[in-house]
């Protein structure tokens, strides 16, 4: 059964990408016009060709994202982070209608480093957020799974792209933080919000050190019903406060947001994302904006040029032998670690 749905999904990714090859065939430019006018199939093929695991297909899809990004960068984009179950569908669903209702139109992907791994995924199931995908001014589009070229956050940040360029104007990028996809995923957003969830054990409940550094707003969510669970939220923001406090402050920006709330109430979302809002204003108006989106594009092009020239040295011919070699030395010699680096690096050159 799993398997038939499989192939399934198989056949229509498959179906997706030959009709984005068919429409290449009428040019880049005029496929970029459509996309330029919001067309939603346009947008979706194009989205297919970018996720493609075919090296033959990404030379288009380069052509494409070179075109979106000359419409791209008005829109404004939210990072959201949490534990599987902590509501953070919830909390979309509630936040993109409201942004809807003021006007904007919602995309929301999601970076999910876990789905190219075991084919499973803890985020982007079809039935999430169905208000929200069925609105005609949203998109709402699970996480990729991975390409050849790039991994899943490169993808989902190209598509962001593609998003932008089709008029969406608020995108909201959800990741469960499996590996370095938080990272990622704030690299990529102009606010980050970290969502929690009380009375979870130890306070700071499986969050990686770091991550309250990085929030720009922390929500304490399901602090609704019995008293003893609206006390719970509240004891938890204490701690997080708390926690915060002796972090050293924010070097640019304002200091973090905290609160507790319901994401069941459509009101108590809709007021933070207000004051979200609010502050992503002050932040284009100071040039704050501008400039963390200047050092994330640094931070981007450092952390790619890592790895791709890491890739280049594996893909060398006398790498494997190189390798295997420095392997056997370092039983026998004792010669330190960097020094055994530079000289397979020095024989490959
Ligand atoms: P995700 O895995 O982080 O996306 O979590 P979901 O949004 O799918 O929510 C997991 C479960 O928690 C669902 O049954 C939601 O209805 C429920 N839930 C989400 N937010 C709240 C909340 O604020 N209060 C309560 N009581 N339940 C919530």
């Amino acid at each position: 059964m799993a398997k038939d749905l499989e192939n399934e999904a198989r056949d229509r990714a498959l179906a997706r990408i030959r009709a984005a090859r068919a429409r290449s065939a009428g040019g880049v430019d005029a496929w970029m016009e459509q996309l330029l006018t919001g067309d939603r199939t346009a947008l979706a093929q194009a989205i297919s060709l970018v996720e493609s695991t075919l090296p033959e297909d990404r030379h288009i899809a380069e052509q494409l994202m070179e075109r979106a990004s000359k419409r791209a960068g008005k829109a404004l984009r939210y990072g959201i982070t949490g534990v599987p179950g902590v509501g953070k569908s919830t909390w979309i669903e509630a936040a993109g209608l409201h942004l809807i209702e003021q006007g904007h139109q919602v995309a929301v992907l999601a970076v999910d480093p876990s789905s190219s791994r075991t084919g499973g995924s803890l985020l982007g199931d079809k039935t999430r957020m169905s208000t929200l995908a069925r609105h005609d001014q949203a998109f709402v589009r699970p996480s990729p799974s991975g390409r050849a070229l790039g991994g899943v956050a490169e993808a989902t940040s190209e598509i962001a792209l593609l998003c932008e360029a089709c008029g969406f104007d608020r995108i909201l990028i959800e990741t469960v933080g499996v590996g370095q996809s938080e990272t990622e995923v704030r690299r990529m957003t102009d606010v980050f919000l970290l969502l929690l969830i009380p009375g979870a054990g130890d306070g700071i409940q499986g969050i990686k050190r770091g991550i309250l550094e990085w929030a720009d707003a922390v929500w304490v969510n399901k602090a609704d019903g019995e008293t003893a669970r609206m006390e719970a939220a509240q004891s938890a923001l204490g701690v997080y406060r708390a926690a915060l406090a002796l972090l050293a402050p924010p070097s640019e920006g304002a200091p973090p947001l905290f609160g507790a709330g319901s994401s069941l109430d459509a009101g108590q979302v809709a007021h933070w994302v207000d004051r979200l809002e609010g502050r992503l204003e002050e932040a284009a108006i100071s040039g704050s904006l501008e400039r963390r989106r200047s050092r994330q594009m640094r931070d981007s092009l450092d952390s790619l040029l890592a790895r791709e020239s890491l890739e280049r040295v594996r893909r060398h011919p006398r790498f494997a032998e190189a390798w295997t070699r420095l392997q056997d030395e370092a039983l026998h010699a004792q010669i330190p670690p960097y020094e055994k680096v530079r000289r397979l690096l020095d024989s490959l050159d």
